[in-house]
């Protein structure tokens, strides 16, 4: 009696002893990574007593909340946030300097994930033809399968392209965006995959996206308990094609024709319910978290960037997105509990760059606020080559605040190249709108340690970037005075959440200052893999359990 009676406590220390360990040392299962397209850090607070207890609040109250979290290159565009935030480097290594570039080899523009070596799969058109060819770094998709031996599955998905491959890189299962049109499909590249799996397949067949789109988008609680928001017909918004006026309630299904059918759904908070169910369904058509390995699937939610774009910063119509986003979240999470287990899992939500409040906006209430004209701006700068150079094809492509010179042409004309591209940098000074230039040279020889020149440092690939850079004022965009948009080194656009949940997540908020490229790092340490092979980021300590 007395020697059972002894076993049973040493049982019991030993069942004590253990399994705080076992939680410790085991990984997740399952690592989530969500983007947010166009989520200022400040949606959390400005909209933060609208939130309910599942969503946003259950994770920023549980896990690890960076409130002083920074995108630290420049342009703060979403194919560049999402590959930066994947690879924990900047555009100086990975290769991703925008959505659309000038090719200097192909002298010609390109988009990102473009890539004609692979055709679509799922339906007959061409979105399908993309791979991350352009992506020169590993992704932490990457790192899992090659540590643990091209085991357990990485997938991605979006309603965007760039932002279901960048995420997960090259070594990915698969990864699926969503054609609009008449389509109706999520498709996928034969960089991928041969044909869809069965579930992809039976879940474009399920058509969820019609059911949403016959209803009108309606705000989810009375219209004016909306006090975060302008009033909900103002000058300072866009409307759906075929909209009198940018107001509440949207009759969806009769405005569907005059915006590519399908394709309208990417651009209500529907999209981002949507985006939830397709991630839902490759959870469990994949069954991610059931294996001995660690799985990852990144989701990217675009449909906040759309309206993002349409409303602006204030509008009624974010304000609604946002709290529909909390609840979709909300169930999420739960799936997430249910299907995996509340302890086999980690996440992390960020967004690939906030915002800017519209400059018409802020030039209404007296606050610096500029637009700067593109046309008149090429125009000046042929002026400026005609003037002192007595020539007018020495630009082969102004974009993204860049530059690009012809090469060839300043050295037929016997002109040196670093000379020119000062010359344009003073002179361009004197354009109305433009803040700062420097030249690739500058950037080359001199190590800016912090502020815009940094970012403007960060995003300069010497591969591929041009050879002038222009900063803009505070607050400029090139067009649109309705709506907004992003892509500068300013807070606005470089300040979003960072919040980490889940096995191995301290509880806890920080206003530390840190880096978007840290998050990479980070979850490299958590999983004790090697991080990805560009990572210039910095493990987020603080946030994990050690
Ligand atoms: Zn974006
Ligand atoms: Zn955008």
């Amino acid at each position: 009696m007395k020697k059972i009676f002894f076993l049973s406590i040493i049982t019991l220390l030993t069942l004590f002893e253990c399994k705080p360990k076992e939680t410790i040392n085991k990984k997740p299962k399952l690592v989530v990574g969500i983007v947010i397209d166009q989520m200022r850090y400040d949606y959390l607070t400005r909209y933060a007593d609208r939130y309910g207890k599942d969503g946003f609040n259950r994770i920023l109250n549980n896990g690890f909340s960076l409130e002083n979290a920074h995108y630290n290159y420049i342009p703060t565009y979403t194919a560049v946030g999402h590959a930066s935030i994947f690879t924990g480097t900047t555009p100086s290594n990975h290769g991703i300097i925008s959505n659309n570039w000038y090719d200097k080899l192909l002298k010609k523009s390109i988009y990102c994930v473009d890539d004609n070596n692979y055709k679509t799969v799922g339906n007959k058109g061409v979105y399908g033809q993309k791979s991350p060819s352009r992506l020169y770094t590993t992704t932490i998709a990457d790192q899992l399968h090659l540590s643990q031996n091209m085991q357990g599955k990485t997938i991605g998905i979006s309603i965007k392209d760039r932002s279901a491959i960048l995420p997960v890189g090259h070594t990915a299962n698969a990864a699926y965006w969503y054609d609009g049109d008449d389509y109706n499909t999520f498709v996928s590249s034969t960089f991928y995959m041969k044909n869809l799996p069965k579930w992809v397949k039976d879940f474009n067949e399920n058509n969820k996206a019609d059911e949403y789109l016959n209803q009108p988008w309606e705000t989810l609680y009375d219209i004016k308990t909306y006090t975060q928001s302008r009033s909900d017909n103002n000058i300072f918004e866009g409307k759906i094609r075929g909209q009198e006026s940018p107001t509440f309630p949207k009759d969806i299904k009769n405005l569907r024709e005059k915006n590519g059918n399908f394709s309208l759904i990417k651009t209500i908070p529907a999209g981002n319910t949507f985006t939830a169910d397709f991630a839902k369904a490759t959870i469990i058509g994949e069954n991610l978290g059931k294996s001995e390995y660690t799985d990852l699937l990144t989701v990217s939610f675009s449909s906040t960037d759309y309206i993002g774009h349409r409303y602006g910063v204030a509008a009624i119509e974010t304000e609604d997105t946002y709290l529909r986003l909390d609840k979709d979240l909300a169930g999420f999470f739960q799936f997430l509990d249910t299907q995996v287990g509340k302890d086999n899992y980690t996440l992390f939500l960020t967004a690939d760059h906030a915002a800017v409040h519209a400059p018409s906006y802020l030039q209404s209430l007296k606050i610096p606020a500029h637009y700067l004209d593109i046309k008149k701006f090429r125009a000046f700068i042929l002026e400026t080559t005609k003037k002192y150079y007595n020539s007018t094809e020495l630009i082969e492509n102004v974009s993204n605040y860049q530059i690009f010179l012809d090469k060839d042409k300043i050295e037929s004309l016997g002109l040196n190249l670093n000379n020119v591209a000062q010359k344009l940098a003073d002179e361009v000074m004197n354009f109305n709108g433009v803040y700062k230039a420097v030249t690739a040279r500058t950037l080359q020889t001199t190590t800016f340690t912090d502020g815009i020149m940094n970012s403007l440092q960060n995003g300069y690939n010497q591969k591929f970037s041009g050879d002038v850079f222009m900063v803009p004022y505070p607050a400029t965009l090139i067009s649109g005075r309705k709506g907004t948009s992003h892509g500068s080194g300013y807070s606005y656009d470089t300040h979003v959440p960072i919040i980490f949940y889940g096995n191995g997540i301290k509880k806890g908020r920080s206003s530390n200052k840190y880096e978007i490229i840290d998050i990479a790092p980070t979850i490299s340490n958590l999983l004790q893999i090697e991080a990805p092979n560009g990572t210039s980021g910095k493990v987020i300590e603080e946030a994990l359990k050690k």
